[in-house]
């Protein structure tokens, strides 16, 4: 079962191969089977030795890599613009508000088909890991995440997805979503989520994020939160969780999503932050797009770009993912799921425009990202899950350039089919 076989196909060197991954694939041509879902041989491919089997896959060249990981992403709030107020600020404040009394009016069913285009989009695009933020306050109570759990239930065979539970609201400001908090993960959440920036003071954030600890702790569950994302630099909850990450024994175990408040820190204090955040081994995702699109809007010019310190991050050995976070929705206006965009504002936004840097915001939605995830080190090579995605493209440039669909995802050893041959079926070559 969940055996199949490509051959013809280029690769990238793996970046831990090398301190100064280049961009072209390795010479030649390489042959890739798995069975039971993990590949069991990566070899060169000698010219002339395609078989004639049906059951081959001939990548006439394309290159594969590991299927994408989304680290952060809001299935409950997709492709919900139609039906939420304009946001006519623009601002994160004004969607949360928007965001609030349209929540209280949706029901399971309607989430479930929202969350289902989410992924349906996602996994065209060539996504095989999300790690899924799903909000429990007490406007949501559990009707969103019970949506979302039912589209994830039927997308469990072409993608991997953690959900968070998310008291989008706060626990403080909103003392009703403790309870929803802990039900969430009875109910089966895989992390704690956390927004600790939105209380009304540090010592409610503090508060706040002793819950999200004691809740962890309760399920042995790893943490997800928001942390401050606004462009105010005396937001200092990324502080905060790094004393409690270390006080509570959690390190290695919980990731600060946006951290945007970084990018406005006095030096100093930003570098003292970076250090510590590194000390509690504290993974870090930013969300391009939505960061771009939400952040600096209190700025005359020059104006904020509102990412965090992503080169920064990485370069004290923090690992990083980037994360589409919101489609179409009172938070960001656009998007399409398709993870490919968010590396290539990465790389605009960040200045990772050497190869090295190229390289790795491609690896902050594909091996690293999984990282991130704790979905393991995703690469192409023997032992790793056959999570693949074959993209018709001569090198990493061209594919940080072009973006285009997958021509096909493998999925725990199973072919789902890429969208551009339009048959969204999910099929086993060998058994
Ligand atoms: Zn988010």
């Amino acid at each position: 079962m969940n055996a199949g076989r490509i051959v013809n196909a280029r690769l990238l060197p793996s970046p831990t191969d090398t301190v100064n991954p280049p961009l072209i694939p390795l010479p030649g041509r390489f042959a890739i089977s798995w069975s039971n879902g993990a590949i069991e041989r990566v070899a060169p491919q000698p010219d002339g030795t395609i078989s004639a089997d049906d059951n081959v896959i001939d990548a006439a060249g394309a290159l594969l890599l590991p299927a994408l990981v989304d680290a952060h992403l809001h299935p409950d709030l997709a492709f919900s613009r139609e039906t939420v107020l304009p946001n006519r600020s623009g601002t994160l404040a004004e969607a949360i508000s928007h965001w609030a009394a349209a929540k209280r009016e949706l029901t399971p069913d309607g989430v479930h088909e929202r969350a289902r285009r989410c992924f349906d989009a996602e996994w065209r695009g060539g996504t095989g890991t999300i790690r899924a933020h799903v909000d429990v306050g007490s406007a949501a109570g559990l009707r969103l995440l019970e949506g979302v759990a039912a589209a994830a239930a039927e997308f469990r065979d072409r993608i991997r997805i953690q959900i968070v539970a998310f008291p989008q609201d706060g626990l403080i400001r909103d003392p009703e979503a403790e309870a929803n908090l802990r039900a969430a993960m009875r109910a089966g959440c895989t992390l704690v989520g956390g927004i600790p920036h939105v209380e009304r003071s540090p010592a409610d954030s503090r508060a706040h994020l002793k819950i999200v600890f004691d809740v962890a702790a309760e399920h042995n569950a790893e943490i997800d939160v928001h942390v401050d994302e606004t462009d105010d630099p005396n937001s200092r909850c990324t502080e905060m969780l790094t004393e409690l990450t270390i006080e509570r024994g959690w390190q290695g175990r919980v990731t600060a999503s946006h951290v945007c408040a970084l990018a406005s820190y006095p030096e100093e204090y930003a570098r003292r932050v970076i250090a510590r955040v590194a000390e509690a081994r504290i993974r870090v995702v930013t969300n391009p797009g939505v960061n771009l699109h939400l952040q600096g809007r209190g700025d005359g010019y020059p104006r904020r770009r509102g990412l965090t310190r992503v080169r920064d991050l990485l370069d004290a050995g923090v690992p990083c993912a980037a994360g589409q976070d919101c489609i179409r929705d009172p938070f960001y206006p656009i998007g399409n799921g398709r993870l490919l965009d968010q590396a290539f504002l990465l790389v605009h936004a960040e200045h990772m425009d050497s190869d090295r840097r190229m390289r790795t915001a491609l690896e902050m939605v594909t091996g690293m990202a999984a990282d991130v995830v704790g979905a393991g080190a995703q690469r192409v090579a023997v032992g790793e899950p056959a999570d693949l995605a074959l993209f018709a493209v001569g090198d990493a440039v061209q594919l940080l350039s072009d973006r285009p669909a997958p021509m096909l995802v493998v999925h725990a050893g199973c072919i789902a089919v890429g969208a551009s041959t339009g048959v969204p079926a999910v099929v086993t070559l060998r058994s």
